[in-house]
């Protein structure tokens, strides 16, 4: 059965197709610059790029694109669009109107459309490109949603305080997001603790890229994660301030003289690493700037790695306990001196991380981390969101 998986940004549109009888990827690719200057897409295939330039006025024209390059004649790994069993969207948001993947169709479209303003920048953009599917192909539509892992938290840990029919009038109230791959390496690691015979039922899973959050994961469960309404609650990450007291949130506006929507950018955006350091918002760059003395840079690298113990000390507090952290995300597969950073001194908690093995550790496979004697199990484990969004599409088709 082969599914397509795509996720959708205001000008740009990713693809996976996969085949799950094996779950290999057959061939992958993205289209940039929708709807302006320079719009291309970059099929990959067999170790082969094959990119093609064409103006692209829309998401339409974009998909069709796609389905030109997976039929082609000469790269291609179709000969025919029927072969396609099901297509999976990733959708930033459900606001309250779906609490796991679901199957789309013009009632469940609806009120996907009723959602849209709750992710302004993310959600129509994936409503164009379904609506596209939907016209163009004849197979199933699924929607895999950013915030579906967390639809498990109770409502003492997703609720703001803010008066209760305000909530029910807006469905403000946190969501979390990164939910397909908190899904995906918590089921990793649960498999893999089952398999050594190690206890399993309480998990914090950090997600740590150019977003960042944390989840904690009671028996499989996400009860509570770190981002919010938006992604911009939570942690420092690479252009996000994380959480800030709302009042001085008008404080800065006023200093800056912003409108709120113009906060909301600058918060998003000119914060974060990015913000602190005045270097980069990339994890890399800041690493190469402390290297070379920064200490900007070096502050807001022991932000980052501040923040994510309280999060272990909090989430362990609310599991009632602590099995096993996880590391994931670009920054934490690949970035050993966070990951020792966040572990450092905390054997009281039965954390311990082998400094010498992190410090250089296989890529794209699971890896435990741990000391021979910490309690608790430290595990990297390359996240995959793509294979999340083929698994849920498979099991919600198999379900019509
Ligand atoms: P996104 O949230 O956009 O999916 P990624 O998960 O790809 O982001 O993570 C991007 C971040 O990972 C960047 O800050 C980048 O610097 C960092 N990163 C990637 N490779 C490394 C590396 N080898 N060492 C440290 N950081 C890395």
């Amino acid at each position: 059965m082969k599914i397509l998986v795509v996720n959708a940004g205001s000008s740009s549109l990713k693809y996976q197709l996969i085949e799950m009888d094996n779950e290999e990827v057959i061939c992958k690719g993205g289209v940039e610059c929708i709807g302006i200057e320079g719009s291309k897409i970059s099929h990959k295939v067999n170790g082969a790029e094959h990119v093609i330039e064409k103006p692209l006025t829309n998401h339409t024209d974009a998909f069709n694109l796609v389905m030109e390059c997976l039929t082609n004649k000469e790269y291609g790994s179709i000969s025919s669009p029927d072969e396609i069993k099901a297509i999976g969207h990733r959708v930033v948001h459900s606001g309250e109107a779906f609490t796991s993947s679901t199957y789309i169709d013009d009632e469940a479209l609806k009120k996907l459309e009723s959602i849209a303003h709750l992710a302004p920048l993310h959600n129509p953009a994936s409503l164009a490109c379904l609506k596209s599917c939907m016209s163009i192909m004849s197979c199933p539509n699924v929607c895999v949603f950013d915030t579906g892992f967390h639809s498990t938290m109770p409502p003492k840990a997703k609720l703001y305080a803010i008066p209760y029919e305000d909530y029910e009038a807006t469905q403000i109230r946190k969501y979390g997001f990164h939910g397909t791959s908190h899904k995906f390496v918590s089921q990793e690691a649960i498999a893999y603790l089952k398999d050594k015979k190690l206890p399993y039922s309480n998990i914090i899973t950090c997600h740590l890229g150019n977003g960042s959050s944390v989840t904690a994961v009671k028996d499989g469960k996400c009860i509570d994660t770190s981002m919010g309404m938006t992604p911009l609650d939570g942690l420092i990450m690479g252009t996000r301030c994380g959480c800030i007291d709302a009042a001085a949130v008008e404080m800065l506006a006023e200093y800056k003289n912003l409108s709120t929507k113009e906060m909301t950018q600058y918060l998003n955006k000119q914060c974060g690493f990015l913000g602190v350091s005045g270097v980069s918002s990339d994890f890399r760059k800041l690493c190469g700037a402390i290297d070379a003395g920064n200490e900007r840079a070096k502050l807001a690298f022991d932000m980052f790695a501040y923040q994510i113990r309280k999060y272990l000390g909090s989430y362990s507090v609310a599991m009632g306990g602590l099995d096993c952290i996880v590391f994931t995300g670009g920054i934490g597969e690949n970035g050993p001196t966070i990951r020792e950073a966040i572990c450092d001194d905390l054997q009281f908690m039965g954390i311990e991380i082998d400094k010498e093995y992190n410090a250089d550790i296989p890529r794209n496979q699971l890896v435990d981390v741990s000391a021979k004697n910490s309690k608790v199990k430290i595990l990297v484990i390359p996240t995959n969101e793509e294979l999340v969004i083929a698994r849920e599409t498979k099991d919600v088709v198999n379900s019509l």
